[in-house]
């Protein structure tokens, strides 16, 4: 129960002439919180539905375990669903909601109170089940759809942007709440958001999609520290992405020009894989903004500050460097907050740097 792995395998899906998604491949472990994340219209929906059985791919197999279920109907597969809207019976009771899945089941009154109220008390609604649907809170409506979802004992659930509809504070209580569950039940969720701090909060794994193609899939420390490409750097957090060409190879450093008379040596290790390392070659540097130090170094850089931002945390500087403009996030640590027009000398860590490839 409540564990199997996903698979897929060069999934395609066109509707008539236009691209769903295109040759995804992807192995989702069994117990894994795994995310689809990306911008509207990426393709995250798409996927999901496939692998809930409500469309079927156009190319490419899906299997849970070994077995293969791309031909499976949705009602074949104990899949576990909450969509963003909910999709509850509004003027039926919590435990009519809850009870659907299993009465469409056929099981007996008596299995059927005991589950309904084992799922009520894993999501925390203990003594609401005559409560209507019109009568809940939105974070509480959100709590009778996961329950819903759970309590048929899914093999995978699938979680389509739950979190959307509900204010900023709650989206984070009950974003802690769903993780947790997950972690106790250890069952293999799919999660789809466009939210990057949703994303890496909560996922073991993420696939970052744009235009219905893989860009990465990996942790969320891969992901945010080691980019693959333009798109991920920029999607995942913020980040200074500058151009340049590569000046020198050493054995373990590379140097790079970025106009200006500013060049930048950084780590040769920080490269992302499919980057062809050759001197001329032109490359992107991804810089976070939290790295960049205040003071002197080995890559030193002198700017002006354009505009201060103080967060309380952080200090957040955009300071004008040549023709470029630089994200700088200080922390906090007691000084004073430079003004428009002031100097400011930086320093960015070679370990810092990490270089991509141009192209994407
Ligand atoms: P959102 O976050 O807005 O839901 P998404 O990443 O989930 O976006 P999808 O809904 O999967 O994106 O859409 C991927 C692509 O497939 C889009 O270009 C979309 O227009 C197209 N598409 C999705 N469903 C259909 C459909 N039923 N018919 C035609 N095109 C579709």
């Amino acid at each position: 129960m409540y564990m199997k792995s996903v698979t897929l395998d060069g999934i395609t899906k066109m509707f008539g002439n236009a691209k769903g998604v295109e040759d995804i491949n992807v192995h989702i472990n069994s117990g894994e919180f795994f995310t689809f994340l990306g911008p509207s219209g990426c393709g995250k929906t798409t996927t999901l539905r496939m692998i809930a059985g409500f469309y079927f791919p156009t190319e490419g197999e899906i299997y849970f375990d070994q077995e293969d279920v791309t031909a499976l109907k949705a009602n074949k597969r104990n899949i576990g669903m909450v969509f963003q809207n909910y999709a509850l019976f509004p003027h039926m009771t919590v435990f009519e909601n809850i009870a659907f899945g299993l009465q469409v089941r056929k099981l007996s009154k008596e299995v059927i109170k005991e589950k309904v109220q084992k799922a009520q008390s894993f999501v925390h609604l203990e003594g609401y089940e005559s409560r209507k649907i019109t009568e809940l809170s939105g974070g509480q409506q959100q709590r009778v759809a996961l329950a819903r979802a759970l309590v048929i004992e899914p093999d995978i659930l699938l979680l389509d942007e739950p979190l959307s509809n509900l204010d900023a504070k709650l989206r984070e209580e009950t974003r802690v709440e769903i993780k947790r569950l997950q972690v106790e039940l250890g069952i293999t969720t799919i999660y789809v958001t466009h939210d990057q701090h949703e994303a890496m909060a909560m996922s073991d794994r993420i696939m970052v999609m744009s235009q219905g193609e893989i860009q990465q899939i990996g942790t969320p420390q891969e992901i945010y520290n080691k980019p693959l490409n333009h798109f991920v750097a920029s999607f995942i957090g913020e980040s200074n992405i500058l151009e340049g060409e590569i000046k020198e190879i050493t054995d373990e450093h590379i140097v790079v020009d970025t106009g200006d008379n500013t060049q930048f040596k950084g780590l040769k290790e920080n490269c992302s894989p499919n980057l062809e390392l050759e001197e001329g070659k032109n490359v992107l540097l991804s810089i976070r903004p939290e790295i960049i130090e205040e003071g002197e170094g080995p890559n030193s850089i002198q700017g002006q500050v354009q505009l201060s931002e103080f967060s309380g945390v952080s200090i957040n500087y955009i300071v004008k460097v040549g023709n470029k403009e630089i994200n700088v996030m200080i922390v906090n640590s007691g000084s004073d907050v430079l003004k428009r027009g002031d100097s400011i000398k930086l320093n960015i860590p070679e370990s810092g740097i990490y270089f991509m490839d141009d192209r994407g």
